[in-house]
């Protein structure tokens, strides 16, 4: 049978429970069992505030928007950011206005300091840390140039559902962290997302801005007594970002699975590093001191990664990339070339298959086709 990277497994019966409260009582929408998702994640991860989205994606944009325009940058300054990332991450810099600027990524293929300090200029506002697979990276010392510098910490969290460093949500140092429940994360829904800013008013003006600008939500206006449906005002400019309550019904009996999912998926990556520990041919991503990983990927990286991946397709399994370096893409080809270390890994990085319904004996078979190809 196939292997796949990625396949999402759900508590079925539990689900399907929750979804049924949301459609026996009347109310799929936004409120109800998004409020009731916010407050478990809140419990869970520490965060003082988090608003329940339709994706990680809409809370990017919610989030260069709101600071941007709480801080008073203007069109043009710089977030720097890191090539090796999914689209949305350099698309919600650029869609607020601003200008994505890349740095080059270290061994746990997140930002590296270094090449970050070489980036700031006057016009720099902010950093967006990307912890890739789940991986910390050196978040602390990034961190610590935001402070140095005044800049902004955004962290796309979009991997790190359970991630800790030091015990504790890296998440709660950031002005802002966004979370993604997309089908095939760590907390699975089918979309949905989570922002959780350290500030409260901004959450407040979050929740404002994800439904239109519409300042009262459907649910604090018909829980409110009166039935004037009409009688809102409009503050903003804003989008339809926010979430409803069937993902969040997933999204709740998921989060109670989401310690032991990561710990079955911690297993995997230790069996795959003792299986590649003895071939210097495979180079892992190391997880640095302190840092409890999520485990959303477990990247190798190797010589011929294209012939590798051929091979595997031809033994019915299927490993992903992680990611192309954006900076490749014509829509950010203005940085080609900038960040050596990510077009290396980017032309090298695979990710194997990981996921719930892997067996031992499926991560084996992964493991050894793996060493075939390149011991050959
Ligand atoms: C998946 C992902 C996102 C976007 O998440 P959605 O919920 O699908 O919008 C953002 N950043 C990274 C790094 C991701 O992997």
């Amino acid at each position: 049978m196939a292997i796949q990277l990625f396949v999402p497994t759900f508590d079925v019966e539990a689900c399907l429970s929750e979804i049924r409260e949301c459609l026996e009582k009347g109310w799929p929408g936004m409120g109800f069992k998004t409020l009731a998702f916010e407050e478990e994640w809140k419990k869970y991860t520490g965060h003082k505030n988090a608003y329940f989205l339709n994706s990680a994606t809409a809370g990017l944009n919610l989030a260069f928007d709101i600071l941007k325009e709480n801080n008073n940058w203007a069109d043009n300054d710089e977030v720097i950011t890191t090539p090796l990332t999914f689209i949305s991450t350099n698309h919600a810099i650029a869609l607020a206005g601003l200008k994505p600027v890349f740095a080059d990524v270290d061994e746990y293929l997140c930002l590296d300091p270094e090449s970050v300090k070489k980036m700031i200029t006057k016009k720099t506002k902010a950093i967006i840390f990307v912890g890739l697979g789940g991986n910390t990276g050196r978040y602390e010392e990034i961190k610590k140039i935001c402070k140095d510098n005044g800049l902004k910490l955004i962290l796309d969290a979009a991997h790190m559902s359970g991630t800790r460093l030091n015990g504790k949500f890296p998440g709660l140092d950031a002005d802002v962290a966004v979370y993604s429940f997309q089908a095939v994360k760590n907390l699975p829904t089918a979309d949905s997302g989570m922002i959780c800013f350290a500030d409260e008013k901004l959450d407040k003006e979050a929740r404002v801005k994800a439904w239109l600008g519409i300042n009262k939500d459907t649910y604090a206006r018909t829980s409110a007594g009166g039935n004037y449906k009409w009688k809102y005002d409009v503050e903003y400019i804003g989008n339809k970002y926010h979430g409803n309550s069937i993902m969040a019904a997933i999204g709740l009996v998921q989060l109670r699975h989401l310690e032991e999912d990561n710990e079955y998926r911690r297993k995997i990556a230790a069996q795959y590093r003792a299986g590649f520990a003895k071939c210097d041919k495979i180079k892992t991503v190391p997880i640095p001191e302190g840092c409890l990983n999520s485990q959303h990927l477990f990247q190798i990286i190797v010589d011929d990664r294209d012939g590798l991946l051929a091979f595997l397709n031809e033994n019915d399994i299927y490993p992903g990339v992680h990611y192309i370096e954006n900076t490749q893409y014509r829509m950010y080809d203005y940085a080609k070339g900038t960040c050596p270390k990510a077009t290396y890994v980017s032309d090298h990085v695979l990710s194997l298959p990981l996921h719930m319904r892997l067996t031992e004996a499926d991560v084996n078979l992964v493991i050894e086709k793996v060493l075939e190809y390149v011991q050959k």
